[in-house]
């Protein structure tokens, strides 16, 4: 089946593979509809249009999928680990050759920009598929000195099925961040997609499933109560990585608990970005447009929603910023041109609009629309925000305090490395930061003294393969991209002794 639903070279016609790719969820090497024959639809946000449909998954379907990983998982885990890294490679190498379908599939489903998000995205499944199939030797233990004529050692065992829950923003990426170490290290996995972008998960799972033996990877579409939630209370199901909010990422580790398996949570943030007057003025504005996602609408967890400027640069920064940000073209998706697409959904549109009127609203403060509108009347219904840089609003204000996900960003200034220090830390979320300044005693201590995963200087990428990512306080438990992520995540250490006096 899997061999005659979709095109088996790539394909640049992301519509008709849109449409190949509807109604089915991807279990056991197999493309099958959902048990209760049920679908909904995936819309294209650029346009409004329904382009596929994607099957309704629910707890029967979880229940084929994990029984059908958990028989995979006995055979998976009896290769050695190097082998299942240099499968993992193949699959990396095949997901090279589709990288252009699978960026346009992407912008077609999500909204996000080819150029500045979605080819980016697509390349990272690749690398992260590299870098993961590369650690298979690492799986390994050590020896430790107990007693004479005894050996002690330690191995690292796979856990097992492992129920992998992603949200829309990077679906690929957050995905491949948990499948590619879970799979490295032996287990099998059973991913629940993103109602709003199921699609190119499914494209991925395929090629991935032309490599591995049927049942390794697994993907099922549907709603979070009536498909996440049977997966992870399911009880073959041994471990559980989730990427999304806070209340749905309390449910999992509930789940988590009632079971007494491990979990991984990766969840919001509300990112300071700290600016002293000292720092490289261009490159920071540059900087602040990177840090804030703008070209992916600010959907993102490490977006730089407080930015806070040294006063004697703030007048001049926030200028600088919204001319940058006006000069962004906003448009269709798939051109080359656009550098800003769209909001996911209805949904979050709402949610977004409902944040800049309430901003508006506030007495005293300032907010300011950039860029513009696309004029493209094919466009006109068109999930599209102009980006918000806002200005003089309370630091009690839902904007300052609340993860908007949307192309909003607050901008304050401030007198005193104490009082900004104090005020970035004044979160419930603790995922990244970002200090610019070319006072690198200062940027190190700043680095050492925030309240975050991650702390950047005079930079703020998002998540690289090789570095752990991974929040404090509300922002998640546990770290994913790195070495570490994979044996603290994935596998569990034994211990063995022989007595051979
Ligand atoms: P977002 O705001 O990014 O959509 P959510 O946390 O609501 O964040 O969703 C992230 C993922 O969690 C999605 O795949 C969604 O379907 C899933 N999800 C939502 N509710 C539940 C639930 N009760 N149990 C398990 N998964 C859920």
């Amino acid at each position: 089946m899997l061999k005659t639903l979709t095109p088996q070279e790539p394909t640049l016609d992301e519509k008709t593979l849109a449409r190949a790719l509807s109604g089915v969820h991807l279990i056991g090497g197999e493309f099958v509809p959902a048990t209760s024959g049920g679908t909904f639809a995936v819309v294209n946000p650029a346009t409004g249009i329904e382009i596929a449909r994607a099957a309704e998954g629910d707890a029967s379907d979880v229940d084929v999928a994990v029984r059908d990983a958990n028989r995979a998982q006995k055979e998976w885990a009896k290769l050695s680990s190097r082998k299942r890294g240099q499968m993992v490679s193949q699959c990396a190498a095949l997901i090279r050759t589709h990288v252009e379908e699978i960026a346009r599939l992407i912008a077609l489903e999500t909204g996000k920009a080819l150029r500045t998000e979605s080819r980016v995205e697509a390349n990272s499944v690749a690398d992260i598929l590299e870098f993961f199939g590369g650690l298979g030797s690492e799986i390994k233990g050590e020896s430790v000195p107990f007693a004479p004529n005894v050996l002690s050692v330690t191995v690292r065992e796979p856990l097992g099925v492992v129920g992998a829950i992603i949200p829309w923003n990077v679906p690929l990426l957050l995905m491949t961040l948990k499948i590619a170490p879970a799979l490295v290290a032996g287990n099998t996995v059973v991913v629940k997609s993103a109602e709003e972008a199921p699609l190119t998960v499914l494209r991925i799972c395929e090629l991935i499933n032309r490599v591995l033996p049927p049942g390794c990877f697994n993907i099922l579409s549907g709603f979070g109560p009536e498909c996440g939630a049977p997966l992870v209370e399911h009880p073959l199901v041994r471990k559980l990585t989730f990427t999304g909010s806070v209340p749905v990422g309390r449910i999992v580790a509930k789940a988590a608990a009632e079971k007494l398996i491990p979990v991984t949570l990766e969840l919001g943030g509300k990112s300071p970005m700290i600016v002293f007057a000292d720092c490289d003025f261009d490159k920071t504005v540059a900087g602040a447009l990177t840090s804030m996602r703008f070209t992916r609408q600010g959907q993102s967890c490490t977006a730089a929603s407080r930015i806070y400027v040294e006063r004697p640069i703030y007048d001049r920064f926030v200028a600088a910023m919204a001319d940058k940000v006006d000069a962004m073209v906003m448009g269709d998706p798939l051109d080359e041109a656009t550098d800003i697409g769209t909001i996911i959904s209805d949904d979050q549109m709402a949610r977004v609009k409902g944040f800049i009127a309430e901003g508006l609203a506030t007495a005293g403060a300032t907010g300011r629309a950039c860029s513009a509108m696309p004029s493209d009347p094919a466009l006109a219904a068109g999930k599209f925000i102009q980006p918000h840089i806002f200005t003089n609003l309370p630091p009690e204000s839902r904007l300052v305090t609340e993860e908007i996900f949307g192309p909003v960003t607050c901008i304050f200034p401030f007198d005193s490395a104490d009082a900004v220090l104090a005020a970035a830390n004044d979160s419930e979320y603790g995922l990244a930061a970002s200090v610019w300044t070319n006072n690198l005693k200062i940027g190190l201590e700043f680095a050492h003294r925030l309240e975050a995963g991650l702390v950047q200087i005079n930079q703020n990428l998002v998540v690289q393969a090789n570095l752990s990512y991974g929040g404090v306080k509300s922002s998640g438990l546990g770290k994913e991209a790195s070495l570490e992520s994979m044996l603290e995540h994935f596998t569990h250490k034994k211990t063995i002794m022989m007595n051979y006096a």
